[in-house]
């Protein structure tokens, strides 16, 4: 091999914490570096630097996304109180993924990678399912009352310019719970847009579901602005890609997801993808490292990452020196996702056929030399008796990917 593919715009690289820390830098030096005159902007999101920082890195590394266009990202540690104490943090920071999220007004697309020996636990799907989840509002930034005696309740909204409009809930007849929720008009419409955006851009079919026969006002309210939103700037675009759009009730999408073969985006709301997404995610192949995560914005910012955390447990263990078989496919993948839409937009096509060429060996890797760590051998069929450690298995992957290479003659 005779040369590198070069790149020309950087890519935003945000580092993070713990496993999945240690198997980013291997992929970089194996599989990436070797290759590639890799780019970067580089962001540490180590914890220990987010402290130093109070957490500026983080906005930092959002607002590159932001100015670049496309960033990787790799797992990071959401403190809570324990983190406080084994990092000595100043508090209990936030999640990096809400902080940018909220900057890049981003959706969360999530999709399965499939492989012909992990069977789905359903057994009529042969294409991926991609969960888009609206990451606002809902339960998540909602309020609650718990009362203890027979009483009654109003939710009042008042408005800047001193409109008031009030609504009654039934009597409330003895102790019990109340909850109040909001969502934005134009929150859902960024959502609307990154869904419709994101199914075109993939070609796959668009879902979206929610309980409007129930919840007339707000669920209603989702329901019309997609609607609008499909109907004034995506109706023509999908109509000539051959797509459809389709409005669901939430149950019957359930079980209508269940009976399909899958090959499309199911766009949910808040606490639907949240739940919808781990299921998929399980029931498509029983391992969160077969999951890639990719945030699309309708500004046209794109962040890539593996969907699994920093797989804390396997960090300790090879802390202590030991061997671990801890998955490092997603994160490869986050990178290939990444590095492809580095290359569209730039007009890159060998940068594509690279990131292609890397997904193909880590396939043939699982799916025809049976080589797989431990998480994936458990649940392949036919069964799979041997287990790699996470350098071995980079290591066959980089076999395959130069093989793949030589033949396709893409560093010549
Ligand atoms: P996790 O890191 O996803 O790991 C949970 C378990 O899933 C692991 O113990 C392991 O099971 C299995 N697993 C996950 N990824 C794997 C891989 N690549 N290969 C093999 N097995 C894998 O979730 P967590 O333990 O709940 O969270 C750990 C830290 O990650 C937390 O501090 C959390 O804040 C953070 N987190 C970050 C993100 C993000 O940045 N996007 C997302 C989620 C969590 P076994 O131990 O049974 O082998
Ligand atoms: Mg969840």
């Amino acid at each position: 091999m005779s040369r590198k593919i070069l790149m020309d715009k950087p890519l935003v690289e945000i580092d993070g914490d713990e496993m999945a820390r240690v198997m980013w830098a291997w992929v970089k030096e194996k599989l990436l570096y070797p290759y590639i005159e890799l780019k970067t902007e580089y962001y540490d999101l180590h914890v220990k630097r987010r402290d130093e920082t109070d957490d500026k890195i983080t906005i930092n590394a959002a607002e590159a996304v932001k100015r670049w266009g496309v960033g990787v990202k790799c797992a990071t540690i959401t403190p809570n109180a324990e983190r406080v104490k084994e990092y000595n943090l100043k508090k209990e920071w936030r999640s990096p993924n809400a902080t940018i999220r909220e900057i890049l007004d981003g959706t969360l697309f999530r999709a399965p990678i499939i492989l012909r020996n992990i069977i789905p636990a359903v057994r009529f799907w042969k294409k991926p399912i991609v969960v888009a989840r609206h990451a606002y509002g809902d339960i998540y930034s909602g309020v609650g009352i718990r009362f203890e005696e027979p009483g009654e309740a109003e939710v009042i909204y008042r408005s800047v310019s001193g409109k008031e409009i009030r609504v009654k809930l039934p009597a409330l007849q003895g102790p019990g719970v109340l909850q109040a929720y909001h969502n934005l008009d134009k929150s859902i419409e960024s959502f609307a847009r990154a869904s419709f955006g994101y199914a075109l851009m993939y070609k796959l079919d668009l879902w979206f579901a929610t309980k409007d026969t129930i919840s007339k006002v707000y669920d209603a309210r989702f329901k019309e602005i997609f609607n609008r939103i499909y109907e004034e700037e995506f109706k023509e675009k999908f109509q000539q890609a051959g797509l459809k759009y389709e409005y669901y009730l939430i149950d019957d999408a359930y079980s209508r997801a269940v009976r399909s073969e899958g090959g499309f985006v199911w766009a949910t709301k808040n606490y639907d993808g949240d739940v919808i997404s781990d299921l998929v995610a399980s029931a498509f192949s029983g391992s969160l490292a077969l999951m890639t995560s990719e945030l699309y914005s309708p500004q046209g910012y794109y962040l890539a990452e593996a969907a699994h955390g920093t797989v804390q447990r396997h960090y300790y263990r090879y802390l202590r020196g030991e061997k671990t078989s801890t998955n490092p496919t997603a994160i490869i993948f986050a990178w290939t996702r990444a590095l492809k839409e580095r290359g569209r937009r730039d007009g890159l096509k060998d940068l594509m056929s690279f990131a292609e060429t890397l997904e193909e060996a880590v396939k043939i890797t699982i799916e025809d030399d049976k080589i797989m760590t431990q998480d994936v051998a458990r649940v392949a069929e036919p069964p799979v008796n041997a287990v790699v450690s996470t350098e071995e298995f980079i290591d066959a992957v980089k076999k395959n990917l130069d093989k793949l290479l030589e033949k396709k003659k893409l560093l010549n």
